[in-house]
């Protein structure tokens, strides 16, 4: 399997809202100074695909780029 998932977060789009760190915290984070959206995990392991993909659809700033292969 060559598969990997990758995510990257747009700080300059995200608002703050904290949907994908409650989601999925092993690769989201909120900035304590900030609040904005901190990427954990680049590569996610597969067991957070999922999660990560319901992650970016539902984050409500379109700020979480989610690319496969
Ligand atoms: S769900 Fe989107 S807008 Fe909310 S903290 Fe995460 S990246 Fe930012």
């Amino acid at each position: 399997m060559s598969d990997r998932l990758r995510v990257a977060v747009d700080r300059e789009a995200c608002c703050g809202s904290g949907n994908c760190v409650r989601t999925v915290p092993e690769v989201f984070d909120q900035d304590e100074a900030d609040g904005l959206v901190l990427l954990r995990q680049p590569a996610p392991a597969e067991a957070d695909w999922a999660a990560v993909r319901e992650a970016a659809y539902n984050c409500p700033a379109g700020a979480i780029e989610v690319t496969q292969g």
